[in-house]
């Protein structure tokens, strides 16, 4: 019967505490199971994805607009070898099957779909522009398209 993680020994951890302190192997899934702070159930280290960070850790810094996604389909693992680039394309294809399409992160008074996440990600039109259209912060708007404001990208990265 495979090793399950035990929800109860999700760690509270310091704010400096080494990445690799984190997490928990499970030798028959082989996934890696973060044991500390997840957030809509994936770790997060430093404000930011942990998987995200796994993955860049091990294979290199993710283009523009790629995320992390998992091939096991565990968000808080954080195995490097469970964890591919895709695109936002692959992303939200995958979060439409999921039937989790919508959903908005308040953003000065605005709420983004996923739609306009992707057309923000794509769109060649400068920041300042894009915080004009989206009404957005021109701080967000480069966050998304950069991938790393967590709370965007969790909701269309896996
Ligand atoms: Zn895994």
């Amino acid at each position: 019967m495979p090793r399950k993680f035990d929800e109860s020994k999700r760690q509270r951890t310091r704010r400096n505490t080494p990445f690799d302190e984190k997490y928990e192997r499970i030798t028959e899934s082989g996934c890696w199971i973060w044991t500390a702070g997840t957030t809509s159930g994936y770790g997060e280290h430093g404000g930011k994805l942990a998987h995200r960070v796994s993955y860049e850790r091990a294979k290199g810094k993710l283009p523009p607009g790629m995320f992390a996604c998992h091939t096991c389909d565990v968000r808080c693992c954080v195995n490097p070898d469970h964890l591919y680039a895709g695109t936002v394309k692959d992303n939200s294809k995958d979060a439409v099957e999921r039937k989790r399409h919508a959903f908005g992160e308040r953003a000065g008074g605005n709420k983004l779909t996923i739609e306009q996440v992707k057309q923000i990600i794509e769109s060649p039109l400068s920041g300042r522009q894009i915080a004009i259209k989206f009404g957005v912060t021109r701080s967000l708007a480069s966050a998304i398209r950069r991938g790393e404001r967590w709370k965007l990208a969790l909701e269309i990265a896996s």
